[in-house]
């Protein structure tokens, strides 16, 4: 269908329907699910109720593909190739899919264009070299016996099968291709759930994939709510691995689903991830730094530096620095000039946000700046300081998933580890100072899938991604990837020199 509209991008855009096997078809149900622009509240689109037997038509299409001689036989240059194809028709449709997230998600266009087109592309590109560079090892043994044999061990790596993709809402595109192009590039098929709240550009992407020349059934996508799609997914015998992103809730649910099938998951969760800045810190750089930690995205980033821990002989020079810092980013919709920060995603979680940070006003939160919803139409809400949080406050410990950040002091550089590390989570934290020694002793003592040194939110695809603790299991990127896609199987054999001496 393609839509005309002054802004929303006159794309090939299937709504309402369902990519199985290479083809669109209709979800099983007959029902969609409306789309709503989060910065005006309109309905502008609606996108399929996946069901279970959807569900089970798109992972008999993987399983298929999967077992296909000409996916089996596919040289790794080929996947590779296919994931080349694709990113140039990402390149070459770039301004529209980032149009097309900003009209569903309502993130700033800029931010759409030039962060996650860019992080998309990249991911892309990063993974079709893989393709070409999976391998094993070789393995020196020690048999018991000397039996005048000659023992030998390799390992090779197989693609675990028909992979469960299931992505939120906060990045949509480049969820989607997080873990497609890894899935693509180590041999593996997959079907793709997106949030049912931002499902249009993983569906734009769909278009590509089959213009891109994928084998049917590569790749599929099922729209709609978490229950049936997710758990179907979840539950589906044929999926061999689930690559999750999401809450901490959901994650384990899939966990203790999962665990029936011992199926492979990979789970990036939520967190609380403290932003430390020292006394000595670069302000030109922290104060900035810091702000963007957790206002970027409006919040909506599962590594949002939400906890400030400042050194106490600069907390006020910081905190003010912050506020002021704030309070210049420019909020309003997508296509708005200059704008900085988008509203939330939807009506549940501005709620969500705004419940949150009341009940912790009124247990005797201070706040600095926000502390409210912004303006009355979308779903926008303030960028808020609040200090004066106890450690047991519901805003110090819980996610909020909002452009809410909680302030405390450090009084001492001994306190750090104890105060960055007394939470549930363990996803990110960024370190502010000029001082090497303090930064790598200090990141050493930090409980989290990443460190960050004088910057927050720097992701590559090159560099494994992750949570411990509560924030999930597993990695994604770099290396890693490909040990979360594929099995090693160890070959081990005797061969017998006699014949040859
Ligand atoms: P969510 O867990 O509600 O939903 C995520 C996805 O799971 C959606 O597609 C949803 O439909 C699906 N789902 C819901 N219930 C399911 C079930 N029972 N079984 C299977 N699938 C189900 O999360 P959200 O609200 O969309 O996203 C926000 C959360 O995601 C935050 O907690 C955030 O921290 C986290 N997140 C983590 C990372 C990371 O890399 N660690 C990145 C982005 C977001």
């Amino acid at each position: 269908m393609t839509i005309h509209n002054p802004q929303f991008p006159r794309v090939n855009l299937p709504q309402g329907k369902l990519l199985i096997g290479g083809g669109w078809s209709e979800s099983s149900s007959g029902q969609t699910i409306a789309v709503v622009n989060p910065a005006t509240e309109e309905v502008f689109a609606h996108i399929a109720a996946g069901t279970a037997e959807d569900v089970g038509r798109a992972v008999d299409a993987a399983q298929r593909c999967f077992d296909s001689l000409a996916w089996q036989r596919m040289r790794p240059l080929d996947r590779g190739r296919l994931l080349e194809r694709l990113v140039l028709l990402v390149e070459a449709n770039a301004d529209e899919l980032a149009r097309l997230e900003s009209w569903d998600n309502g993130k700033p266009y800029a931010v759409s264009r030039h962060v996650d087109l860019a992080f998309a592309m990249d991911a892309l590109r990063y993974y079709a070299g893989w393709a070409s560079k999976m391998s094993g090892e070789y393995i020196a043994l020690s048999p018991f016996n000397d039996d005048g044999g000659v023992y030998r061990a390799y390992t090779e790596r197989k693609p675990i099968g028909v992979v469960a993709g299931i992505t939120p809402w906060n990045f949509p595109l480049g969820q989607a291709i997080q873990k497609l192009a890894p899935a693509i590039a180590f041999g593996c098929t997959i079907v793709l759930k997106p949030s049912e709240e931002t499902s249009l550009t993983t569906l734009r992407l769909g278009e590509l994939i089959l213009e891109a020349g994928f084998p049917d059934g590569a790749v599929n996508i099922v729209t709609g709510h978490g229950d049936p799609v997710g758990t179907s997914l979840v539950n589906h015998p044929k999926v061999r691995k689930i690559s999750f992103t999401g809450s901490t809730t959901t994650g384990q649910s899939i966990l203790r689903s999962a665990s029936a099938q011992m199926k492979r998951v990979t789970l990036e969760l939520g967190g609380k991830s403290p932003a430390i800045v020292l006394a000595d810190a670069d302000m030109e750089r922290a104060i900035p730094g810091a702000a963007m930690a957790i206002f970027a995205n409006s919040g909506q980033i599962c590594t949002a530096g939400s906890r400030l821990l400042i050194q106490s002989e600069v907390y006020d020079e910081v905190i003010r620095g912050i506020a002021e810092f704030s309070m210049t980013l420019p909020m309003g919709p997508a296509f708005q000039d200059d704008v900085a920060l988008g509203p939330l995603i939807s009506a549940r979680q501005l709620q969500k946000v705004s419940a949150m940070v009341d009940r912790g006003i009124a247990e005797g939160a201070e706040v600095l700046i926000g502390g409210r919803r912004w303006g009355d139409r979308g779903f926008f809400y303030s960028p808020t300081i609040l200090s004066n949080v106890g450690s047991e406050a519901s805003l110090w410990r819980e996610e909020i998933f909002g452009p809410v950040v909680v302030a405390g002091r450090l009084e001492g550089l001994r306190d750090i580890k104890a105060i960055a590390n007394d939470t549930e989570y363990g996803l990110g934290a960024s370190i502010w100072t000029r001082d090497l020694n303090k930064a790598h002793i200090l990141a050493s003592q930090i409980d989290a899938g990443t460190v960050w040194i004088n910057t927050h939110n720097l992701l590559d695809s090159a560099v494994p991604f992750g949570g411990v603790k509560m924030s999930g299991l597993g990695r994604e990127f770099g290396t890693e990837a490909m040990h979360a896609f594929t099995e090693p199987r160890a070959v081990c054999m005797r061969l017998d020199p006699a014949g040859l001496e």
